[in-house]
């Protein structure tokens, strides 16, 4: 399978900060609230590099927070955008701020792949 260069979209790893240069190097990961007073609210959205140090330590998570995840190219393209719509849709409450930065990023992807891979 070939790789897929990506550095052109400038997708930058919320953890370290390098360029995510491939898009099989990249995770996509966000968090579910649970219990009565959150009730599946989603927040914490982010990419970054698909390895231990960038991802998010699942052990922090304990209790009433629950980790989420996707390789990033199972959100890059329109296919993606639409997912992520629909369950942003559903979510009783949604943080933006997070959510604001990687749709941003899977825009600038999606934009890539309709001009052609390099
Ligand atoms: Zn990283």
């Amino acid at each position: 399978m070939s790789r897929t260069n990506i550095a052109r979209a400038e997708v930058v790893c919320a953890c370290c900060g390098d360029l995510i240069a491939e898009l099989e190097a990249g995770w996509f990961e966000w968090v579910m609230r649970l219990g009565q007073a959150h009730n599946g609210a989603l927040e914490g959205f982010q990419i970054v590099h698909h390895a231990e140090r960038c991802m998010y330590n699942t052990d922090r998570f304990k209790g009433d927070r629950y980790v989420l995840n996707q390789p990033l190219s199972h959100f890059a393209g329109a296919g993606g955008l639409q997912e992520l719509a629909a369950r942003v849709r559903q979510a009783p409450t949604v943080e933006g701020s997070s959510l604001g930065l990687v749709l941003w990023q899977l825009a600038r992807l999606s934009e890539l792949g309709r001009r052609g891979k390099p």
